[in-house]
């Protein structure tokens, strides 16, 4: 099968820009081009299934909706835990940003939302859950998985493997 245009099972690099109520968030300038396994969670849904069919060189510009993206705002995504469950070593501040691991082993991210002297506030919605995310998307390369990356659903890149 030739893999000459994003689909499922192709390993895509992209450079990209992520703009969020115009300010830019993040952007391939830095790291260089991202990276994923088409077909595999490893990007926001809503950009993936624009991204099917693009050719290395096609550019495009995506809006995706919070639900395409990394979620509603949740009102119910906080989670309040006591200071002794805290290392007494660890800088707790409101605003700090952790990774916590939840009851099912999963990373999560958490940011500290207030501090009272018995427990802690955590808000457990991503940093961009609610936001309308603006992508500029260039495919720069297009190729096909290895057999470990398919098993694994993900891409591995030098320094990057697990
Ligand atoms: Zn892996």
């Amino acid at each position: 099968m030739s893999k000459d245009t994003v689909q499922n099972g192709v390993v895509v690099s992209m450079d990209y820009k992520l703009t969020v109520d115009g300010e830019v968030l993040d952007s391939s300038d830095d790291a260089g081009p991202l990276q994923f396994l088409a077909g595999h969670d490893n990007i926001v849904p809503g950009l993936e299934r624009e991204m099917i069919g693009m050719k290395i060189g096609d550019s495009k510009d995506v809006v995706v909706s919070p639900e395409d993206g990394y979620g509603e705002f949740d009102e119910e995504g906080f989670m309040d835990v006591p200071r002794s469950e805290f290392p007494s070593d660890m800088q707790i501040e409101e605003g700090v940003e952790l990774n916590i691991t939840d009851e099912d082993g999963e990373n999560q991210f958490a940011r500290v939302e207030s501090i009272t002297n018995e427990s802690v506030r955590l808000d457990l919605n991503h940093p961009l859950a609610g936001a309308e995310l603006h992508f500029n998307v260039t495919v720069v390369a297009l190729r096909e998985p290895t057999a470990e990356e398919l098993d694994h659903g993900h891409v591995h890149e030098e320094g990057h493997n697990h």
